[in-house]
């Protein structure tokens, strides 16, 4: 039993990996270890970021009609209809992870919604914590990222800093379009000392 779910972690995880392939189960799997981490280091509820973790991805392969249906029948912001699996996935799979898996935990929603863009000043510890580990779990190895680890290790923030940086540059190298939530978490945190 936790305190953010009605029944055991492992009854979550077994939930998580029907939905999943094996390949980005074991992903999820790495984030709730490095989660469960980074959590202890800035005293944020481990519990609670071992439960984001498990979910953070619950979405990711749903079909885009599925994450459409949802966006119409919530009647959420129908600029989404703009975007993609890649955004739909956090900020529609929140929904997802409320209405089928029962987490109301609104901390939790709120850190799986801001999972792949991060926040500005509002994005809370846990929500920050789920960002990092989702970029830094040990199965990740693009260029930096042991620099990321190490920075990360040193200061929570400046792990966000470094992230949003780096995604953003790699994202603007490929011509993609930027969320403006990412523009706006790039904002806040390129300003912040530590
Ligand atoms: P994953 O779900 O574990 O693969 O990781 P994320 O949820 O962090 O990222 C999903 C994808 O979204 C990655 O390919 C990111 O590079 C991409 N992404 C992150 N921010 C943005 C953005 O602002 N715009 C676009 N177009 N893609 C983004
Ligand atoms: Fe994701
Ligand atoms: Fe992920």
């Amino acid at each position: 039993m936790t305190k953010y779910f009605d029944g055991s972690i492992a009854q979550l995880e077994e939930k998580v990996e029907a939905r999943l392939s094996d390949y980005r189960f074991q992903h999820v799997r790495r984030v709730r270890d490095y989660a469960i981490q980074l959590a202890e280091a800035n005293g944020v509820d481990p519990d609670q970021a071992e439960v984001a973790a498990l979910v953070h991805d619950y979405a990711k392969e749903r079909s885009d009609s599925d994450f459409i249906a949802v966006i119409k029948r919530k009647k959420m912001d129908p600029d989404l209809m703009n975007w993609g699996n890649y955004i739909w996935h956090g900020v529609v799979g929140a929904e997802m992870i409320h209405d089928e898996l029962g987490i109301t935990d609104s901390d939790i929603l709120t850190a799986v919604r801001e999972h792949t863009t991060g926040a500005g000043a509002t994005m809370s510890k846990l929500s920050q914590v789920i960002f990092m580990a989702d970029y830094l779990e040990v199965g990740r190895d693009f260029d930096g990222v042991q620099v990321a680890r190490d920075i990360t290790k040193q200061s929570l923030g400046q792990g966000v800093k470094y992230e949003i940086v780096h995604t953003l540059a790699r994202l603007v190298k490929k011509e993609t379009p930027i969320y403006p939530k990412s523009l706006e978490t790039y904002n806040y945190w390129v300003r912040k000392e530590n």
